[in-house]
């Protein structure tokens, strides 16, 4: 399905439980501005290639768009158009001053060379730096692009603009302006969430058993912050398939064996499991990590995790959700789970902005104060309108965009 048409259906779910103006629902359905741009680049061999890249700016009625830039050879204008939604109500959910925006290109970049990728990152900022900036839409990496991209992009808008603007872009190396924490912060992000769920639910954290499936950036920091607050990880799974030690595994020890021989397959004293057979433990917290659909209408109801704790995008489908919720278990929705990126991000821009940078301890406290936050105002509104807690993420998020259009008088 066009994933455009089902961010818009989700909207559409969310504005008419909220009974939304139906002025404001309209405006919220589609983009503010969309910029499709063409241009050349010159690659090893002499030869000049032409490529194409978006740029979507959702929504800036509660501040700054905020989105990253994807380089993938599928890219599509309604993916852009989606991502760019789902950014918008994402920094609405957890209450930062920025709005939703996103920006990819169509390439290969396994394909490229070192020195082509920056010939390509540096046209494209070329070809968009007139609608981004610190004040306007601040882009930050995504699939496939990384801090060295962002370097080379940051200086190229500091070329254009004949001075240094950190504060265009983040998720730059610490060398450049980036934030402390930012490597941890999706995880962190999660991990708070996961603990406030266990409050809730009356489940200590203490001897808790957990799954991760998917053991790269966010799922491999999941699993050490858990086990750092007392859980038990018993089973952990990449693309090449999963281990499993009823006693537990040690995850520093687990990721250091993924980075030696290239997964996790093979720990010592571990048993393999199937990425599909992991998804249906029998423990008490499930963070699926890795691809989007893994929990569908097929396998949801053999879920046994009393929470699952989305980190990765989109990995339940819309039918699964609802299985979930008949069967009692607590799913926390991605775009509250894993905000704990963007979160920082945003620090990385605030830091930018005042030449004032922060030790690692303060953008962990003040990560906690906006997850546990944000947690929290989603889960009252879950209660009060008896919703589960992704549609209760949309409508407190779609709300908050709305109360902003608003006061703004655009509506
Ligand atoms: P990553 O590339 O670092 O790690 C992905 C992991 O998933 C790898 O270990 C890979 O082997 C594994 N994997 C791939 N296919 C698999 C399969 N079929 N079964 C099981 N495991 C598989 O990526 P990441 O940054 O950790 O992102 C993971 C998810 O979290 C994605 O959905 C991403 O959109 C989401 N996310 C990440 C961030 C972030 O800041 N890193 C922020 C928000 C959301």
């Amino acid at each position: 399905m066009n994933p455009f048409k089902i961010a818009q259906e989700q909207l559409d779910t969310a504005a008419k439980l909220l009974k939304l103006d139906p002025a404001v629902h309209s405006l919220l359905r589609e983009p503010k501005r969309v910029l499709e741009v063409t241009f050349p680049v010159r690659m090893d061999n002499g030869q000049v290639k032409t490529f194409k890249g978006f740029r979507v700016q959702y929504s800036d009625a509660r501040g700054p768009c905020k989105g990253g830039i994807r380089f993938h050879p599928q890219e599509t204008i309604d993916t852009v158009k989606a991502l760019a939604a789902w950014m918008t109500w994402k920094t609405a959910c957890v209450d930062i001053p920025l709005g939703g925006g996103k920006g990819g290109v169509i390439c290969n970049p396994k394909e490229m060379s070192l020195s082509e990728l920056e010939r390509l990152s540096r046209a494209y900022i070329d070809a968009i730096g007139a609608i981004i900036g610190p004040e306007l839409d601040i882009p930050a990496p995504d699939v496939y692009t990384t801090p060295q991209i962002m370097a080379w992009m940051v200086d190229e808008f500091a070329k254009i603009r004949g001075y240094n603007a950190p504060g265009v872009i983040t998720g730059k190396p610490i060398a450049l302006g980036g934030s402390q924490g930012r490597g941890d912060a999706t995880a962190r992000g999660a991990v708070y969430t996961i603990r406030e769920a266990a409050k809730r639910l009356n489940i200590p954290l203490k001897g808790a058993t957990v799954a991760v499936q998917g053991y790269g950036n966010a799922g491999s920091y999941a699993a050490i912050l858990l086990q750092e607050m007392g859980a038990q990880i018993i089973a952990v799974s990449d693309s090449k398939g999963g281990i499993i030690s009823e006693k537990g595994l040690d995850p520093n020890a687990v990721l250091q064996h993924k980075q030696k021989t290239g997964s996790v397959i093979g720990f010592p004293g571990a048993k393999n499991i199937t990425n599909e057979a992991l998804l249906e433990l029998e423990c008490a917290i499930l963070v699926p990590a890795a691809l989007e659909n893994v929990i569908t209408a097929k396998n949801a109801s053999r879920i046994k995790a009393k929470i699952v704790a989305e980190a990765a995008n989109g990995p339940t489908t819309p039918d699964a959700d609802e299985i979930l919720l008949k069967n009692k278990v607590f799913d926390i929705p991605d775009f509250l789970c894993n905000a704990g990126g963007v979160t920082v991000s945003y620090f990385e821009w605030v830091q930018n902005i005042y030449g004032l940078y922060w030790p690692v301890e303060e953008v962990h406290s003040r990560l906690d104060k906006i997850m546990t936050r944000a947690f929290n105002d989603v889960y009252d509104m879950h209660v009060k309108h008896n919703v589960n807690m992704r549609m209760a993420a949309y409508m407190l998020s779609v709300q908050r965009v709305a109360e902003a259009m608003k006061l703004r008088g655009w509506v």
